[in-house]
């Protein structure tokens, strides 16, 4: 029976024998069926998805988003000290009135949802697909966080032996910052935002410099749901911004989301400021491995790792980015996998045909293209002018290995031998990553042996490895990928508070 380390190939519960039977390059109709999401808590996103057109034509109709003028150096003080005058009363506002704040400005995010949508494809390059999915993130996050912060902030009596009421509350820092990546620039600029919010922080939040008007239109619609706009204070701008509000005495928590080079620099700031230990959240890059072995379903692998690797042009942090492929099929799995890529359709956000858009911006552009030249091409597809890369995928030699997150549309590849696998878990662990992980398999030993060795934070088996949904699939990795806690879940509001226990003699 088949389980064990080396069963001979024939005697595994399901061997794609019938591969010859497969199409040279199987037409998987798109969109929704390759890059379809689920549904939410809300039901929203499968109702958008019954017409995508009807959709497209109010997000064209949809207005240009403002400009939004970068703040100074000068501007991030007077930014934070107005935070922190407004914080001690946004702490003391009921923890319901708070929450409630946020289930408006969800309701109210879902009615503006086309003028939302148009930015995110203007400013992001997000197809309508990956705009409706981010849509429904930033809405989950927002009833998500009022849900759990109702529960953390209600104070409890603590029981023991010491005669006295313990009374234990927890309650917001102060002025927490909010630094968010271009990627998400609604769903992680929200979230973490709404997180802090939600506890009774006030926030100062900076967005990408490259996506500040999708967060401009999401902030006024926080305060038209009722957060005072003294205790959410947008501040865009660059690294003269971020290291200002780091730097800045009023600061008392930190979120970020982004590079792990640059979670390190803040690290290195927080530690070297004088006075109070500032905590620091920081959610970071992966080099995400999903492992495929010679049971898998070959047509199951295909749609799984086409929309891990290419998805939202490879611009997540979830996303593939090493394929490990037993050697026994992998030359029908690639042929699988660049057959089905070279179906999907590269171009503008906004036309909903479009599955791939484009590359965030010309300096990420040229270093995705210096990386796909230094390595031998084994697949790539082609690509409209303009800021694209077609999805690429590299065969890498048996003697190298992925140690950089590549940001993009490019799948690397490696083969393995049967009974080799705890070796490419070894390789795996050794980038020191741990984000996300993928397993293809039908041996339930396997999957037993491999998800309990997995080096990630997010173990993704026999599916996509990507958009994880808030609540059910806690989001955030171990080791160069991030601090924890984990997005959207049960831990992640407890670094946003400080504990207060008050004992009374009786
Ligand atoms: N949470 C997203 C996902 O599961 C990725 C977040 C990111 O790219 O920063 O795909």
């Amino acid at each position: 029976k088949a389980g064990d380390k080396d069963v001979p190939i024939e005697d595994v519960l399901y061997f794609p024998d019938d591969l010859d039977a497969t199409p040279r390059h199987p037409r998987i109709p798109m969109p929704g069926a390759l890059f379809g999401g689920r549904l939410n808590s809300s039901g929203m996103e499968w109702g958008l998805r019954r017409d995508l057109d009807a959709l497209a034509r109010d997000m064209r109709a949809a207005p240009n988003a403002r400009e939004v003028v970068p703040l100074t150096a000068k501007d991030v003080d007077a930014a934070m000290t107005r935070a922190a005058r407004a914080a001690p009363a946004w702490r003391d506002t009921p923890v319901a009135t708070r929450a409630a704040a946020l289930r408006r400005a969800a309701d109210l995010l879902e009615e503006n949802r086309a003028a939302l949508m148009a930015t995110l494809a203007r400013e992001a390059g997000k197809t309508v697909d990956d705009g409706i999915a981010e849509l429904r993130e930033a809405v989950d996050f927002l009833r998500f966080y009022a849900d759990e912060a109702e529960a953390l902030c209600t104070p409890r009596d603590l029981p023991g032996p010491t005669g006295e009421q313990n009374r234990w509350h927890a309650r917001g820092r102060g002025v927490f910052v909010t630094v968010a990546p271009w990627n998400f620039p609604l769903a992680i600029f929200l979230g973490q935002t709404a997180a802090a919010l939600s506890v009774g922080n006030a926030v100062v939040a900076k967005p990408a410099p490259q996506t500040p008007r999708i967060a401009a239109q999401a902030i006024a619609l926080l305060h038209k749901a009722g957060v005072p706009e003294d205790a959410l204070i947008l501040a865009p701008g660059g690294v003269e911004v971020g290291q200002a509000l780091m730097a800045h005495p009023a600061l008392a928590g930190v979120a970020f989301t982004g590079s792990t080079a640059t979670a390190k620099a803040i690290n290195r700031d927080l530690a070297n400021r004088d006075g109070a230990i500032v905590p620091l959240i920081a959610e970071t890059g992966g080099v995400n491995a999903m492992i495929v072995d010679a049971t898998a379903l070959p047509e199951q692998v295909t749609r799984d790792v086409v929309a891990s690797a290419f998805r939202s042009a490879g611009q997540r942090c979830s996303a593939c980015r090493i394929l490990y492929v037993q050697e026994d099929v992998a030359d029908r799995m690639l042929e699988m996998i660049a057959g089905a890529a070279a179906t999907l359709t590269m171009g503008d956000g906004m036309d909903p045909a479009t599955d791939v858009g484009p590359i965030i911006d010309a300096d990420a552009l040229k270093r995705l293209q210096d990386h796909v030249a230094k390595h031998d091409v084994h697949w790539q597809g082609t690509a409209p002018e303009g800021l694209f890369l077609p999805p690429t995928i590299i065969e890498l030699r048996q003697d190298e290995t992925l140690k950089e997150e590549v940001f993009g549309p490019v799948l690397h590849v490696k083969r393995w031998k049967a009974g080799q696998i705890d070796k490419v878990l070894d390789e795996i662990a050794s980038t020191g990553f741990g984000l996300t992980f993928g397993l293809h398999s039908r041996i339930d030993a396997t999957i037993a042996r491999v998800t309990a060795r997995a080096p990630a934070g997010n173990v993704y088996v026999n599916r996509n490895q990507i958009g994880a949904i808030v609540g059910s699939q806690p989001f955030g990795g171990h080791g160069q990928s991030g601090t924890g806690p984990k997005a959207g879940g049960p831990l992640y509001l407890t670094r946003f508070v400080e504990e207060v226990v008050v004992s009374t003699d009786t």
